[in-house]
């Protein structure tokens, strides 16, 4: 199997594991976690050029961009640590500059695993009050049936952002902010204001429906929430990243928006009537849009659930 289709195998075993584990406290051998992590052990790290010194790593779980400056170098995610020696070979070919600051946008393992070894490399890690908080205890997420250890304390934020932060650094300004609940219960933005590059993390998924974590914070509409802040804060000129997928733009993030908005309004008007999630996901709220973005770990069946468990 290629990368994408053992994501995509990870994404069915997903859904049967909600149904056959929910109870289980451990992590099952088939969690799409341990697939994600194989895979991503296989999975070359792509560098690509966003806009001025901005570069963005992809392959190790989330997205990983890099802003190399003579002052050193400031990373937003630290992807999945089985990637560790490629993300390293990556950051020297952009340049020797060693990292400074790495900002966590939240605390899933594809974002924040490589967390460790980048603050021993140098970087003060930056974050959320709740994402410190759940990379220090063990946290479960039973969609993916997987229990994550703690973090030891070299790998959690210690620069906590509440609401907003702005750092100056190197030549670029990096604004951080947080409007509350989103993807999770402690996402934030960076936005690169020189390079005029908005960095969303899991708030936005390019082509690709978001996974959404119910459990802790999120849910469908404070999904529609973060796109609408992203919308009102971005021109045309504006490169938008997202946490999976492409560097993209205005325009795709709107059509994003759009999509969202409209499974959520028909899963609600469904859910009002009384209907089961099986009697949504059997009316197929998805299909107009399964072509365009259920390619990647999410099919239209899971976004359906993930959108009903958290209306
Ligand atoms: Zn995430």
């Amino acid at each position: 199997m290629n990368n994408q289709q053992t994501l995509r195998y990870a994404s069915r075993t997903a859904l049967v594991c909600i149904g056959l584990f929910t109870m289980q406290p451990s992590s099952g051998a088939d969690s799409p976690v341990i697939k994600i992590n194989e895979a991503t052990a296989k999975a070359e790290v792509k560098s690509d050029k966003l806009r001025g010194n901005l570069t963005m790593l992809s392959g190790s779980g989330g997205n990983i961009i890099v802003y190399n400056s003579p002052a050193g170098k400031f990373v937003v995610d630290s992807g999945i640590s089985v990637s560790k020696d490629k993300i390293l070979s990556a950051l020297s070919a952009i340049g020797p500059e060693p990292l400074k600051y790495l900002v966590n946008t939240h605390y899933h393992w594809d974002h924040s695993d490589g967390n460790v070894w980048m603050h021993e490399a140098g970087a003060t890690i930056v974050g959320a009050p709740q994402t410190a908080h759940h990379l220090g205890e063990q946290t479960r997420v039973e969609d993916w049936n997987y229990t994550f250890k703690p973090l030891p304390a070299a790998g959690r934020p210690t620069v906590l952002v509440k609401g907003s932060k702005t750092i100056k650094f190197g030549g670029e300004t990096f604004h951080m902010q947080n409007f509350g609940n989103g993807h999770t219960d402690g996402d934030l933005w960076v936005y690169a204001q020189k390079a005029d590059v908005l960095i969303l993390g899991d708030t936005y998924w390019h082509p690709y429906y978001p996974f959404i974590d119910n459990k802790h914070g999120g849910s469908i509409n404070n999904a529609i929430k973060w796109a609408d802040k992203a919308i009102e804060a971005s021109t045309d000129k504006t490169i938008i990243v997202p946490g999976h997928g492409v560097a993209s733009n205005k325009t795709d993030l709107k059509q994003w928006r759009a999509m969202l908005a409209d499974i959520r309004d028909k899963v609600a008007a469904m859910k009002k009537q009384g209907k089961s999630l099986e009697e949504i996901q059997a009316t197929k709220p998805t299909s107009a849009y399964d072509a365009k973005y259920g390619g990647f770990v999410i099919d239209g069946n899971f976004f359906t659930k993930l959108v009903f468990d958290g209306l």
